[in-house]
């Protein structure tokens, strides 16, 4: 049997979802610079590479996700629901 819990406050949310909210959060890197003159595009880039691939090699796979893509998806009752919409950038850690 599933089992839905609001993800803000704990509280039991019906498994028919008539107070369940669900909230989906996408945040990615905005595209940079998408033209490129003929010298970018004729020039060697292969050391530029390296020193890339060096330097992604150092760093865990979940840092570099998080500087391109990650998402979220949480359930929430009505009432977090409401104060989510209310302030959905402020950050509560409590
Ligand atoms: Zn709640």
């Amino acid at each position: 049997m599933i089992r839905y819990r609001c993800d803000s406050c704990g509280v039991d949310l019906e498994r028919d979802g008539s107070n369940r909210y669900i909230v989906k959060i996408e945040a990615y890197a905005a595209a940079g610079k998408l033209e490129f003159t003929r010298g970018e595009v004729e020039r060697d880039h292969e050391a530029e590479i390296r020193q890339l691939i060096a330097a992604l090699e150092k760093k865990h796979p979940d840092e570099i996700e998080d500087q391109v893509y990650r998402s979220f998806r949480y359930d929430l009752c009505p009432t977090c629901h409401r104060r989510y919409l209310a302030s959905p950038l402020v950050i509560d850690n409590a």
